[in-house]
């Protein structure tokens, strides 16, 4: 356990999968002091991927949860549902709840995530116009595209996508409005977005680039979507169009936040080193990464919990997991490894079918990352390499896949 120690143990605000990982490494790794959780929902922890891949209209539908209930009652780990943080005072060292509870602490965990991004039109608040993150929303979207023969889906990123594939397969029309000239357009490479592009199109997803959404109209439940290229019938909106930090409790305990709580290479705030901060909520550097970031993925989320449960259990190290990434979009499975720069070079290979498809982005001549698609081995062959900082130039490329150039690097390091 590190220093200064007074038997209060950890305290983690979030129940979702950042903290998950803080508090299962934790016990994994021998700490034995006192470990509670404070989580706003009333579900058990539980991946939020699932939700927007598959239509769910019944909570047993969802096979989203983690581990069962009694995985934290045989670790002694305190997780109190439904009972969120409130207020931190960082001098006392405690944390006030919902419920009336101050709880002390020895180290505190920031794993609050994101919440979505309004949507801020008129009608927004019309029957029928929802936005996904959590199991309810998955259940009331589920539900309400069980019905649905015209639907909108305001944004053209991950979530957006997904949910379109699942709406297009279950029977409705299905448009995407997304404001900029390109899907994902900062998500993956402009080369990868003519291709999702063409591919939702080919699935019977009419999308609409450069298009606002003026209002969305209805009495009382939505009828219809005004935008800038005309109206669009609609009984279903869903957007999807980004999300922000749940950065609050931490501005108000007078901790540096900018998008996110801002934490040093160990994820320790860098305005006390008794609060750390993981996941969707966390602004970070990263050796991958120019200046801080701040990265929505399971990854993300799952790694940097591990390492703060290690390092409050007594094995620090900073933070340089290999960023990666999937979205499974009907047919079409992305997958992402390393973090690309809009300023690096982009080199595109077919894969060995028509639907396989890999994006290399280059750096000074040196692979940075890889976007695939349909392509998992691909895919897993990029995170080997750029994990183990095996160079990889342009050249190396040609002609070539990185699975045929790990297979030839394994098999020369045999012979040597
Ligand atoms: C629909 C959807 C699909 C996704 N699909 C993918 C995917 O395919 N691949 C991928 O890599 N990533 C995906 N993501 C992103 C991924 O789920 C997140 O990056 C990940 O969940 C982040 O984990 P987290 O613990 O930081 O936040 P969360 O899992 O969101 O957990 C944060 C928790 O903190 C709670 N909380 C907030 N404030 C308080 C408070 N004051 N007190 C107590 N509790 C509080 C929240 O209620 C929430 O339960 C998806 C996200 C969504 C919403």
């Amino acid at each position: 356990m590190s220093g200064g120690s007074s038997g209060a143990g950890v305290v983690v605000v979030g129940g979702g999968q950042a903290g998950f990982s803080v508090v299962s490494t934790l016990r994994n790794a021998g700490y034995e002091a006192p470990v509670t959780v404070l989580a706003e929902e009333r579900h058990l922890p539980y991946q939020r991927p699932p939700l927007s891949k598959k239509l769910h209209t019944e909570p047993e539908d969802i096979r989203a949860g983690l581990v069962p209930e009694s995985f934290y009652r045989e670790r002694n780990i305190d997780l109190r549902l439904g009972d969120d943080a409130t207020a931190i005072d960082t001098a006392a060292r405690t944390v006030s709840t919902r419920t009336g509870a101050r709880v002390p602490y020895d180290h505190l965990v920031l794993a609050t995530g994101a919440r979505n991004r309004p949507l801020p039109v008129p009608g927004a608040e019309l029957d029928g116009v929802h936005a996904l993150r959590s199991i309810p929303d998955a259940l009331t979207i589920g539900r309400a595209l069980a019905a649905a023969r015209d639907v909108v889906v305001v944004g053209g990123g991950f979530i957006g996508l997904e949910l379109a594939q699942v709406a297009v397969t279950h029977g409705a029309r299905v448009t995407v409005v997304e404001l900029a000239d390109r899907l994902l357009s900062r998500a993956v490479s402009p080369q990868l977005q003519e291709h999702l592009r063409e591919r939702h199109e080919r699935g019977g997803v009419r999308i609409l680039t450069s298009t606002a959404v003026r209002s969305i109209e209805g009495a009382g439940r939505v009828r219809e979507v005004v935008t800038d290229q005309g109206v669009l019938p609609a009984d279903l909106v869903v957007y999807g169009i980004g999300a922000a930090p749940r950065d609050e409790l931490a501005r108000d305990a007078g901790l540096a936040v900018d998008d996110g709580v801002v934490v040093d290479a160990h994820l320790r705030s860098v305005t006390d080193p008794r609060v750390s901060a993981v996941g969707d909520c966390a602004r970070h550097p990263h050796p991958h990464a120019h200046g801080l970031v701040r990265l929505e993925s399971v990854q993300n989320a799952t790694d940097q919990g591990a390492l703060v449960g290690r390092r409050i259990a007594g094995s620090p190290a900073p933070y340089e997991s290999l960023p990666w990434f999937w979205s499974d979009q009907g047919a079409v499975k992305l997958q992402i490894a390393g973090l690309r720069a809009s300023t690096d070079e982009v080199h595109m290979v077919p894969g060995d079918s028509p639907e396989r498809l890999a994006a290399y982005a280059f750096r000074d001549d040196r692979l940075v990352a890889v976007e695939t698609l349909n392509w998992p081995a691909e895919h897993l062959a990029a995170r080997r390499l750029l994990e183990r900082r095996v160079p990889v130039r342009t050249a190396d490329l040609v002609g070539s896949t990185l699975g045929a150039l790990a297979r030839a690097r394994r098999t020369s390091e045999v012979r040597t």
